[in-house]
């Protein structure tokens, strides 16, 4: 066995012993096999590798506080923890390289941890659960959350440590918006609850707060009658100002229920418009060549056994309103549960793995017109060139209304009522990814020199200093919250803000 986790085991056996009445003993499975150690430093992006000295499989919500304690009682000096939600991120945000990575699911592994009050239109779901499970439990009682990903194999603490966004957020928010209650075992090694009214500044740090205050073992998750079915239709833009102009009214008026965009840079990601017509293909391959990139609009109205008789008409007219290229339209209907699972799992496969270097970045409004000559037409085509590594890419253009963030919370997004992301979703072969890093350098650069105040999501952000900008008038709130609830810095060192 690894020393220190040796020592770590000796560490919490003895904080057992000392530990208050209130805690019933209990201490977290530590594994340090080949497969944990493996599994502690992996994540999707494939990138980033740091080896933990163990992986620790909690049984229950006490266990994760024995374990925190058990780092401030070390001899050695706190170790690091980190949690481990489904191991999602792309830089190694949920690693601990020296420390205790914490496998969340082991909190479910006995029985799914979700439970649904139907009379409170809320559900208490454990920081484990993946948002597929989440899906699948609430429809079958007729109900659902509001706000999305667009992937549901996430964990919900996972989620809600970023913000958690889709095409819903415009309505009603990121998930972090969508939440009313929290149960969170500090930094310290406190089990706390807290909502608006309760603890509200570990529960406003928390929501989007990367790990860096506490770990989620609970969230009580807003429902909303269930929908059953959606019209679902993807439009193709050649226009930017068009393209951004219908985002911006269909954000606007709540017509619809999920909007969404898409960059395309190549033929291949315009064959849902072309597969069916060769003059189709020719035309947008012209249009492509011309001007470097087109634009799409995903946009879905939900409906059910009330409203399935007047939805085709409704639609109709909902598309009649916007400005796509004439005939460039598909429509499809789904079940409101294939619509939201649409992406699937995309588990790691078999080695070799890919790599993921994404780059994810809130734009104000104000800058979008010089975003995109500068990057979507300017950059983003360059990525056919095989030189830069690129396998595979998806780059995602959406608008949201900042009234639905609410600004108490750590995450982080422009000063602008409407902002938009740029998702970049790059895929390299294995450690390809260099290139790529480079190429989403000069994204940042670009924006930097032209002061267009872009944010990351998910933020890949290594230096103090770019910390401080990327948290702007959020830095004092940000580092009292840390003083507050995690003085030792023991937690999520993998977002290296404060390590
Ligand atoms: C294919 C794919 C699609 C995605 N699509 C979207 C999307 O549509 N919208 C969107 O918003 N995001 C999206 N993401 C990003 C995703 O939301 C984040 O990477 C999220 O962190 C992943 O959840 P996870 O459970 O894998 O978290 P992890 O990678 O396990 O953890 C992320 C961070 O949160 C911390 N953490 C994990 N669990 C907890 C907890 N219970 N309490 C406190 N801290 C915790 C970790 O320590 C780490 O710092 C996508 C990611 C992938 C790979």
């Amino acid at each position: 066995m690894h020393p220190s986790i040796l020592s770590i085991l000796i560490i919490i056996t003895t904080a057992l012993s000392i530990t208050s009445a209130a805690y019933k003993p209990a201490a977290p499975e530590i594994k340090t096999d080949p497969a944990s150690l493996s599994k502690g430093s992996t994540d999707y992006g494939n990138i980033v590798h740091e080896i933990p000295a163990g992986v620790a499989y909690p049984s229950s919500e006490k266990d994760v506080v024995e374990l925190i304690r058990a780092s401030h009682a070390s001899a050695e000096g706190p170790f690091a923890v980190a949690a481990r939600g489904r191991g999602h991120s792309v830089r190694g945000q949920a690693m601990a390289g020296g420390g205790v990575v914490v496998d969340m699911t082991a909190l479910g592994r006995e029985k799914k941890r979700i439970r649904i009050d139907l009379e409170g239109m809320y559900a208490d779901v454990g920081g484990e659960q993946l948002w597929i499970d989440v899906l699948r439990e609430t429809v079958a009682e007729g109900v659902a959350p509001v706000s999305w990903t667009d992937y549901v194999y996430l964990s919900v603490g996972g989620t809600l440590s970023n913000a958690g966004i889709s095409g819903q957020a415009f309505m009603h928010g990121p998930q972090i918006s969508n939440v009313v209650e929290l149960d969170v075992v500090t930094g310290k090694g406190e089990f706390m609850t807290c909502s608006r009214t309760r603890n509200p500044e570990l529960f406003f740090g928390v929501l989007g707060g990367l790990g860096q205050f506490g770990i989620i073992t609970r969230a009580r998750i807003i429902l909303d009658k269930a929908p059953i079915r959606v019209k679902w239709a993807k439009l193709l833009y050649s226009d930017f100002t068009a393209f951004t102009r219908d985002q911006e009214h269909l954000i606007s008026n709540n017509a619809s229920n999920y909007v969404e965009g898409f960059i395309v840079t190549n033929e291949n990601a315009a064959s849902d418009w072309t597969s069916s017509s060769p003059s189709r293909k020719s035309d947008v391959a012209a249009l492509i060549k011309k001007q470097g990139v087109l634009y799409s609009i995903e946009l879905v109205k939900y409906y059910d056994n009330y409203t399935a008789a007047t939805i085709d008409q409704e639609f109709e007219t909902l598309l009649k309103e916007l400005k796509y290229m004439s005939g460039y339209n598909v429509t499809t209907d789904a079940s409101f549960v294939e619509f939201i699972s649409r992406v699937g799992d995309l588990d790691n496969g078999t080695p070799p793995l890919p790599s993921h270097p994404w780059l994810n970045l809130f734009i104000p409004k104000s800058s979008i017109v010089e975003f995109n000559a500068g990057v979507l037409a300017g950059m983003l085509p360059k990525l056919n060139d095989p030189k830069l590594n690129e396998t595979f890419g998806i780059f995602i253009f959406y608008p949201f209304n900042r009234n639905k963030w609410d600004d108490r919370m750590t995450a982080v997004v422009p000063d602008e009522e409407v902002f938009y992301t740029l998702a970049a979703l790059h895929t390299t072969p294995q450690d390809g990814y260099k290139s790529i890093d480079e190429f989403n350098n000069d994204i940042l650069e670009f924006c930097k020199s032209r002061g267009l105040n872009v944010k990351q999501y998910l933020p890949n952000i290594k230096s103090k200093k770019e910390w401080i900008d990327h948290f702007g008038s959020k830095w004092e709130t940000v580092e009292k919250r840390k003083a507050m609830f995690d003085p030792e810095n023991i937690l999520s060192p993998g977002q290296r803000i404060f390590n």
